[in-house]
């Protein structure tokens, strides 16, 4: 690969599913797989093979079938992980095997017990039982930014010399300063014996918002691959934003010199994706896909504007697959125009799931005049959530009013075929469905966070309920979709509900969960 490209490497499906509630099930990490495919990322990190079933099934449903990226597995140093990791990538026509193992004196003395020349030792064994499978090596001393420069040069050379191909150097906690940063892949780059001969790739987390400050100092010092997720999803404040360092890449080509294989007009569409299949918003003002992004409000800005737009605008809107306009679809639009604009929005549906998304979008289209785009999104979201469904809302009821206790009937499906009903009371109508929903499912939890939004306009327009629940000290978020709020109130309940059930799978190996922190 020429100097001037810069490697994108996307850890949405891993680093980003580690944050609090942003579990996903199958179907949907594959279709942010293809997403993200289409985007154009040049590697993706599919996954933790060794942490449970479903992270194993999830690596290796996506090597078997995404097409184009180098698809990725994490292990730590030590032969169950790295046999498991190969085993789910193997199928994939550009596998990779990233190993870590971390290097920083308080990881070191606290975690790991180990002392320096334990961790070399380890390092060098699990790249080399890495590279007896396959020749495309990723290694991590995890809490780079922490260790030692003289001890991190030594633990990069051993796994060079075992045979790693990209040598990343992860700020696990995001404590490392731009300009320090930088300094440390200086030194590397001038004292590492072979480092000329693998790629230097850099890996941030945003705890004091510098993740892309820190990422793009290091390209300036010739890191070549950067790690990061779609909307800076990830541990604790998130990882390095995708979006924001390939727009800057393409904004200061004149300043980094540098190319990305991003198609950038997905990169909206996939910021979208990401952020309902995960139920986790973007914040109104975040850079390049936020939804003020590229409003101008004030009257001398928009005066500016109109005269020449450069004067306050570094990058086109279109340019990063921002909607030119929201409206698409009316009652007479057929199915062709539905299945493009699903396409657009970045779904990747078969025959039957979008023969179900006309159906819903023609009666919905008798409902209101105009659909828009958020309305599909709804309706395609749909069909992908439907792996998990335990329990689906058959119908319920609900009545309240001055003078009048709050009481609801719910009616819920379970997954293999019966039907149970009851009834509650509660402070309020949404109160009392969600009680009569624990009473059938069984399954209590804590209300942290509940919100009902429009997500179009106009007075006809759908209500979105998103719900954040707390149980068993886990976060479960539900949303759902429709033009009665209470409905979608009690959709969003159950999807909630549903997802404990999910998480209720056994983990091989539950202390995976805790120490994967690259
Ligand atoms: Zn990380």
């Amino acid at each position: 690969m020429s100097e001037d490209r810069l490697i994108v490497f996307d850890t949405t499906l891993r680093d980003g599913e580690q944050s609090p509630g942003a579990s996903m099930n199958l179907a949907e990490k594959l279709e942010i797989a293809h997403a993200l495919a289409d985007l154009g990322v040049d590697v993706i990190e599919a996954g933790f093979p060794i942490a449970s079933p479903g992270d194993f099934e999830a690596v290796q449903a996506i090597a078997q079938e995404v097409e184009g990226p180098v698809i990725c597995g994490l292990a730590r140093c030590n032969p169950d992980d790295i046999d498991r990791a190969w085993e789910a990538v193997r199928d994939s026509a550009r596998p990779r095997i990233h190993v870590f193992l971390a290097t920083s004196a308080i990881h070191r003395e606290f975690k790991l017990k180990m002392d320096k020349g334990e961790i070399v030792r380890r390092a060098v064994e699990g790249v080399q039982r890495a590279r007896g499978y396959c020749d495309n090596i990723e290694f991590s001393p995890e809490d780079a930014a922490r260790t030692e420069l003289d001890f991190l040069a030594e633990v990069v050379e051993r796994a060079i010399e075992a045979g790693a191909t990209t040598v990343n150097i992860p700020d696990t906690v995001g404590y490392a300063m731009p300009s320090q940063y930088a300094a440390a892949i200086r030194h590397l780059k001038q004292t590492v014996r072979g480092i000329g001969n693998v790629v230097i790739s850099v890996h941030c987390h945003d705890d004091l918002g510098l993740a892309v400050a820190n990422s793009l100092a290091a390209l300036t010092e010739g890191a070549r691959q950067v790690e990061c997720t779609i909307n800076g999803l990830g541990e604790r404040a998130g990882n390095c934003a995708l979006e924001e360092i390939v727009m800057a890449v393409r904004t200061r080509g004149d300043y980094f010199g540098l190319k990305t294989g991003i198609n950038t007009r997905r990169l909206y569409p996939t910021s979208r994706l990401v952020s309902r299949v995960t139920g986790i918003g973007v914040q109104r003002n975040k850079a390049i896909v936020g939804q003020n992004a590229f409003a101008h409000e004030a009257g001398i800005h928009q005066d500016g504007m109109l005269k020449e737009r450069t004067t306050y605008e570094i990058m086109n809107p279109e340019e990063v697959g921002l909607p030119r306009t929201e409206l698409v679809l009316g009652k007479h639009s057929g199915r062709h125009a539905l299945r493009q604009r699903v396409r657009d929005l970045g779904y990747h549906l078969d025959d039957a799931q979008l023969q179900r998304v006309f159906e819903g979008f023609k009666a919905l289209a008798d409902r209101k005049k105009n659909i828009y785009d958020a309305d599909i999104e709804a309706l395609a979201e749909a069909q992908i959530h439907e792996g998990p469904a335990l329990w689906t809302l058959e119908s319920f009821h609900s009545s309240a009013g001055t003078g009048t206790m709050p009481t609801a009937g719910v009616c819920l499906r379970h997954a293999d075929g019966h039907k149970a009903q009851d009834a509650a009371c509660g402070d309020g109508p949404v109160d009392a469905v969600f009680k009569t929903i624990e009473r059938i499912t069984g399954v209590t939890v804590h209300v942290r966070d509940y919100q009902v939004r429009s997500v179009t306009v106009g007075e006809d327009a759908q209500g979105e309920a998103s719900i954040e629940a707390e149980h068993n000290g886990r976060i479960f978020r539900g949303r759902a979709v429709s033009t009665d709020i209470l409905e979608a109130s009690a959709m969003a309940f159950v999807e909630a509900i549903n997802r404990t059930a999910l998480r209720r799978q056994p983990r091989l190996n539950p202390q995976a969960e805790t120490v994967a922190a690259t």
